[in-house]
C-alpha cells in the first residue's frame, strides 16, 4: 500500500441519516396511519419520498457512497428480525394477515398482543425493539426491504452501500423468547443465522451492492473469549462466501479492544472504525497490529453523537495517522447520524454567535466532505474550510458563555468536604425522625401528578399569547392547589405538588441554567414515533434564580403535612442533554451540580425538611466498558452529593431512580448518601428490595408497589402482598411505601384509586406489626 494512492481514493460517506424529515413527516404519516386517516400507500409514498430526498442531499453534499437501508419505519433491529424471519409466535398471524400491520403489532402491541421489549441501543437514547428468539427459532431469508431500498437509490444514480446489523450484534442484542429458559444463549444459533445472512448478502450483490455494511457495535463492549470467537466464526464464514459483495464491518460508540485485532486477521474486506472519544483508542490498537493491509478503512472522525462543529485540522492528523494504516481510507461519521438534529439553519433562535459551534446531520455530512476533499486533494483544496473552521472554535474557545470564570473559580475550589454532610446518616436518621415524625411505613409518591390537556393547553395559550405569565401561574398555583387537597384527603405523608408546571424534567431546568441552550427543531429519535429535543449544555454554568422555591413554597403553605421539594439531578441533566466536548463531563456535572445545590439550599431556608433529587438515569450513562466504569461513577455519586450535601442534618434528602436493573450500582446507590431512595420495584416482585439488602444498604427505601407504566388499577390486596415482600429484606423502620416513578403520564380516574389503595395497603401492613 502505499499513502499517497490511499490518499487520492479518500471517499466520504455515513452510515445513516436521521429518518423523520425536515417537517417530521415520517412521523405525521405513521401516526395518521395508525389512527386510519393516511392510506398505506401513502405511507409508503411519503416514506420513499424522504428516503429519495436524503440521499439526493447527501449526495449533492458530496457524499460518494451513500447508505441504504438504514430508514425504519419504527426501528432498524426490529427490520432485521423481519429480514431475518425470527417473526415471535404470538405476533406471526398479525404479520401474515398484513406485513405492515403486523410489523407495527410487533412494535407496540395490540389489543390481544403484548408488543416486543423496547430497551436503549447502547450507551444512546435511541431504543431498539428487542429480538426474541429461543432454541426452536427458524431463520428464513426476507431481503424485500434491503433490496428494494437499494435499489432506489441505484436508480437515482448513486453509488450505494447496504447497512445492516451485523449477526453478532443482533444475537447479542436479543433475549431468549418468553417461555424459553432464561439461560438460553441466543448466541448459540449464529450457525442458524449465518446463511441467512449470506442468502441476503446475495440478494444485495445481484441488485447491484458492491459493499455491504454489517454494523457490529456489540464488540466494543467487554465480550467473553467464547463471544469474541463467535464473532471470528461469522466473519470466516461470511468473508469465505463464494459469492458475495464486499463486506465493511463497523463499530461505533467505543472502542474495539480484543475484537479489533481479530477483525483485522478476518477475511472481510474492510472495517469502519469510531475515532471519536474513547474510541480513539482504536488508532493505537490498530497500529499495534500493523494496520489494515489489503483492506479498506472507513474512520469516524466527525462524532456522530455530539452537536459540535469538528476540528478539522484534528480530524486531518488522525486521518494522516491512518493513512500509512490501510489500504484505503474514507472518512465519515462516527456513527449513524440517527443520533443528532437535522440541521443549524432552522435554529432561528439561537445567536448565530453561538449556533458556528454547532453542527448537526447536515453540519458533520459537510465535515465529512470536507475532510475527504482535504485528505484526497492536501489541505491547501480546503484552507478557507480550514479558517472558517479554526475562527469557530477560537469563538467558542474564547466566548465568555464558555468560560465564566466566576462558575469556574467556584467549581475550582470544591473540596472533598463540600461533598459530605455534616453528619453521618444514622445521626442524621435520628435527627430527621424527631424533626418529621413521621409513622412507620410513610407513604409518598415520586413527583409528577397527571399532566392533563388543560396543563398543556395552559402551555400552549402562554406560548400562543392568549394568556399571560401571571395567567399561566395562577391556573398551576390552581392545579398545585388540587393535588395538595387531593393527598391530604387520601392521607399520604409526604406530599409532592405535582410537578405541573413542567414540559420536561430536564427541559425546565435547562430553560432556567444560564450555560444551556434549547432548540426550536432539535428532534432526535427516542423510538418509533417519538422524538425529542434534548437541550444543549453549551457554556458554563449558573443559575441566576431559584427555579421551583416560589412552587414548593405554595404547596407548603396549603398544608401542614411535609412537602417535598422536587429536582432532577446533575447526572440526569447531563444524560438526556447533549454534552460538551471540550471539558470533561465531570467538570459539566460539577458545575451543575453547584447551581442545584443552591436550589437545594434556598428550597431549605424556605421551609423545605424533604427535598428530592431524581437521577433515573445514573445507571444508563454507565459507560460501554467495565474499565471506565468506576471512574464515572465517582464523578457521577460525587456530582449529587455535592448538590445535597449542603442541608442540615435534620432535611431529609430523598432521590429516585427508575428504567433498570439496579444490582450492578448498588454500591454507587449507597456512595449518594441520600437519606431515602425510592425505586422502581412493582414488577420485578421487589427485586430491588432484596438486592439493597444483600448490599446491606443502611438506609431508608421505597422500592415501588404500584407499577405507573400502565393504567391498570393495583388493588390494595396486591399493593399490601408487595410491601410484605419488601418487609423480608428491608425492615419496616427504614421501609417506604410509593409508586415506582412520577404520575405524569397517568390519568387521573386510576391514579386516584391506586393512591387510595397504596394508602391502605400502608394501613393494613402496619397494622399488622
Ligand atoms: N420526579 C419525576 C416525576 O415524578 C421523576 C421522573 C422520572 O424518574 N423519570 O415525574
Ligand atoms: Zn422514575
Amino acid at each position: 500500500m502505499t499513502t499517497k494512492s490511499a490518499a487520492a481514493a479518500a471517499r466520504a460517506t455515513v452510515y445513516g441519516y436521521p429518518r423523520q424529515g425536515r417537517n417530521r413527516e415520517l412521523k405525521k404519516a405513521v401516526e395518521g396511519y395508525w389512527k386510519g386517516r393516511v392510506t398505506a400507500d401513502a405511507l409508503r409514498a411519503t416514506a420513499a419520498e424522504l428516503r429519495r430526498t436524503n440521499w439526493l442531499r447527501l449526495a449533492d453534499a458530496g457524499i460518494d457512497e451513500v447508505p441504504t437501508g438504514d430508514f425504519s419505519y419504527y426501528d432498524h433491529v426490529l427490520d432485521t428480525t423481519v429480514m431475518v424471519g425470527a417473526i415471535p409466535e404470538r405476533h406471526r398471524s398479525a404479520v401474515t394477515r398484513d406485513a405492515l400491520d403486523g410489523y407495527f403489532a410487533m412494535a407496540r402491541g395490540t389489543q390481544e398482543v403484548a408488543p416486543l421489549e423496547m430497551t436503549k441501543w447502547f450507551d444512546t437514547n435511541y431504543h431498539y425493539l428487542v429480538p426474541e428468539l429461543g432454541p426452536d427459532t427458524a431463520f428464513t431469508a426476507d431481503s424485500a426491504k434491503q433490496v428494494g431500498e437499494l435499489k432506489e437509490a441505484l436508480a437515482l444514480g448513486l453509488t450505494a452501500r447496504p447497512v445492516l446489523v451485523g449477526p453478532v450484534t443482533y444475537l447479542l442484542l436479543a433475549k431468549p423468547a418468553p417461555g424459553v429458559p432464561a439461560d438460553f444463549d441466543p448466541l448459540t444459533l449464529l450457525d442458524r443465522l449465518l446463511p441467512v445472512y449470506a442468502e441476503v448478502l446475495a440478494d444485495l450483490r445481484a441488485a447491484g451492492a458492491e459493499w455491504v455494511q454489517l454494523d457490529e457495535p456489540a464488540l466494543v463492549q467487554d465480550r467473553t473469549p467464547a463471544e469474541l470467537n463467535a464473532a471470528e466464526r461469522a466473519y470466516r464464514d461470511l468473508g469465505g462466501l463464494a459469492d458475495r459483495p464486499k463486506l465493511l464491518v463497523a463499530s461505533y460508540f467505543d472502542r474495539l479492544g480484543d475484537a479489533l485485532p481479530m477483525l483485522a486477521k478476518a477475511p472481510v474486506d474492510g472495517l469502519a472504525l469510531d475515532f471519536t472519544g474513547a474510541a480513539a483508542a482504536n488508532l493505537d490498537t490498530l497500529a499495534s497490529v500493523g494496520g489494515l493491509p489489503g483492506k479498506r478503512l472507513v474512520a469516524g472522525v466527525v462524532n456522530g453523537r455530539n452537536v459540535w462543529v469538528n476540528d478539522l485540522a484534528a480530524s486531518l492528523s488522525t486521518l494522516g495517522t491512518l493513512l500509512g494504516l490501510a489500504d484505503r481510507v474514507d472518512v465519515s461519521a462516527s456513527c449513524s447520524l440517527l443520533h443528532v438534529p437535522l440541521d443549524t439553519a432552522a435554529e432561528r433562535d439561537i445567536e448565530p454567535q453561538i449556533l458556528r459551534w454547532l453542527a448537526f446531520a447536515e453540519q458533520k455530512t459537510a465535515e465529512v466532505v470536507t475532510l475527504a476533499r482535504g485528505l484526497a486533494r492536501g489541505t491547501d483544496a480546503i484552507a478557507a474550510d480550514l479558517a472558517a473552521n479554526r475562527a469557530d472554535l477560537a469563538s467558542r474557545a474564547h466566548s465568555p458563555i464558555t468560560r465564566d470564570q466566576a462558575v469556574r473559580a467556584r467549581a475550582s475550589a470544591v473540596t472533598g468536604a463540600d461533598g459530605r454532610r455534616s453528619q453521618s446518616y444514622s445521626e442524621r436518621a435520628a435527627a430527621q425522625r424527631a424533626h418529621l415524625r413521621l409513622p412507620l411505613l410513610p407513604t409518598t409518591t415520586v413527583g409528577s401528578f397527571p399532566q392533563t390537556g388543560q396543563l398543556r393547553a395552559a402551555r400552549a395559550d402562554l406560548r400562543a399569547g392568549r394568556i399571560d405569565t401571571a395567567g399561566y401561574e395562577e391556573r398551576i398555583r390552581a392545579e398545585i392547589q388540587e393535588v395538595i387537597s387531593f393527598q391530604e384527603k387520601t392521607g399520604i405523608d409526604v406530599l409532592v405538588h405535582g410537578e405541573p408546571e413542567r414540559n420536561d424534567m430536564v427541559q425546565y431546568f435547562a430553560e432556567q441554567l444560564t450555560g444551556y441552550l434549547a432548540t426550536r427543531h432539535g428532534w432526535v429519535q427516542s423510538y418509533g414515533t417519538r422524538y425529542v429535543r434534548p437541550p444543549i449544555l453549551a457554556g458554563d454554568i449558573s443559575r441566576p434564580e431559584p427555579m421551583t422555591v416560589r412552587w414548593t413554597t405554595y404547596a407548603q403553605s396549603l398544608t401542614s403535612r411535609p412537602v417535598k421539594g422536587m429536582l432532577t439531578g446533575p447526572v440526569t441533566m447531563l444524560a438526556w442533554s447533549f454534552v460538551r466536548d471540550d471539558q470533561p463531563l465531570a467538570d459539566t456535572a460539577r458545575q451543575v451540580a453547584l447551581a442545584l445545590r443552591d436550589e437545594v439550599n434556598d428550597l431549605e431556608a424556605a421551609g423545605t425538611s424533604v427535598i428530592q433529587v431524581d437521577e433515573p438515569a445514573l445507571r444508563e450513562t454507565l459507560p460501554l466498558r467495565g474499565a471506565d466504569r468506576a471512574g464515572y461513577l465517582d464523578w457521577a455519586t460525587e456530582a449529587f452529593r455535592l448538590t445535597t450535601s449542603g442541608v442540615r442534618p435534620q432535611t431529609q434528602i430523598h432521590t429516585h431512580m427508575c428504567y433498570a436493573e439496579f444490582g450492578d450500582i448498588v454500591q454507587a446507590i449507597d456512595d449518594l448518601d441520600a437519606d431515602v431512595i425510592s425505586l422502581e420495584a412493582a414488577r420485578s416482585h421487589m427485586q430491588v428490595a432484596r438486592e439493597l439488602a444483600a448490599h446491606g444498604y443502611p438506609r431508608e427505601a421505597g422500592p415501588g408497589v404500584y407499577d405507573i407504566h400502565s393504567p391498570r388499577v393495583p388493588s390494595t390486596d396486591e399493593a399490601a402482598e408487595l410491601l410484605r415482600t419488601g418487609l423480608r429484606a428491608i425492615p419496616a423502620e427504614r421501609l417506604w411505601v410509593n409508586p415506582d416513578c412520577g404520575l405524569k403520564t397517568r390519568a387521573w380516574p386510576e391514579t386516584r384509586a391506586s393512591l387510595e389503595h397504596l394508602v391502605a395497603a400502608a394501613r393494613t401492613v402496619r397494622d399488622e406489626m
